[in-house]
Formats: C-alpha cells, structure tokens, sequence
C-alpha cells in the first residue's frame, strides 16, 4: 500500500460492517463503493475514525432511492458502541481521529470477537443482524475484506461485486 495514499474514513459501526460485507448493499453505487473501500481496506490502507457520514456513506445522497440514515441519532448511537466494543476487543480506546489498519492481527482479532459475540452490542435493531450472524457462523468465508500476506507485497485487487443491480435489502439500516 502506498503509504501516502490518503486514510479511508470510516465511522464507528462501519469498522464491523467491513468485517462481514460479502458484497450486499442498499443500492448498486453503494455495494461497488463498499467493494472498492474493502479491497483497499485489505491491500493495508489506514483508516480514520470519523463521527458521522463516512466513505461508505457516500453513496447514500438523497436521490439515491433508499432512506438516507446516515446522520440519525440512533445510528451515531451504534457507531459509539461499536467503538466501545471494537476498543475493548482489541485493548485500546477507540475514538473519532483515531487511525488503524486491518491488518491479519487486528481482522483476525475482530472477527473472533464478532464471532463470539463480543462485538454484537453494535448491530442491536439492525435489519442486516441475522446476515451478518450467518457470515460469522460460516467463518466469513463468503467475506470480502482479507488482510495483506505477509511478505506478499500488497494485493491491489478490486473485486467486482457480484449483486445483481437491484437492492438487496433497501430498508436494512447498516
Ligand atoms: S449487523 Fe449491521 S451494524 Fe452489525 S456488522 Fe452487520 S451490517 Fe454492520
């Protein structure tokens, strides 16, 4: 990864999203953002905390044809408790201007506490909660984000997503 490339901002629930996205989103512009954020997500590139509308969000304009969510106050609510979970699984304090990178350790780290339900106090009233409980159970296997190798040299690949270009889930709040 190129270090100068700039941070991907996410906000604080989005840092469990990345975990279980196997490419389903609420409109087609969304899902191939999100693609393109976990591919270089996972070729090393850091993130930064954000409050509020973040990378991912992006897409969701107001003519997107979905109920734009993003600066609800029960969603700014999850991104607090996913960074009080997130921190306390990884043994640090998370917070808005905070930077990480999805490395092997720290993916591997989230994914077991996403498992074990360490994490899951985030997703409570989210429509997407039974999919992505399935993605853990399945051991991410259909997951997109995975870390660089090590030694490997950076994995610059951007999968296409392979939705069909129709929602998948249009009310699920994410
Ligand atoms: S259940 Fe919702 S908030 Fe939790 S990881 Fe899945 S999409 Fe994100």
């Amino acid at each position: 990864m190129n270090p100068s490339a700039p941070a991907i901002a996410l906000r604080g629930h989005h840092l469990l999203c990345v975990l279980t996205f196997c490419g389903h989103g609420y409109t087609p512009a969304f899902t191939a953002n999100m693609a393109h954020i976990v591919a270089v997500l996972g070729s090393g590139a850091t993130v930064r905390i954000v409050a509020g509308a973040d990378a991912l969000c992006a897409p969701l304009t107001p003519d997107c044809g979905v109920e734009v969510h993003c600066a609800r106050a029960d969603v700014a609510a999850r991104d607090r408790r996913a960074l009080a979970v997130a921190g306390a699984a990884l043994g640090r304090r998370l917070k808005a201007g905070d930077s990480l990178r999805f490395d092997a350790a720290t993916l591997a780290t989230l994914r077991a506490a996403f498992a074990d339900g360490r994490l899951r106090a985030a997703c409570t009233a989210c429509p997407w909660a039974d999919f992505c409980t399935a993605t853990a159970a399945a051991g991410f296997a259909g997951a997109r984000l995975r870390a660089e190798p090590d030694g490997d040299g950076p994995d610059k690949t951007v999968h296409e997503p392979t939705y069909s270009l129709e929602h998948d889930t249009p009310d699920a709040d994410s």
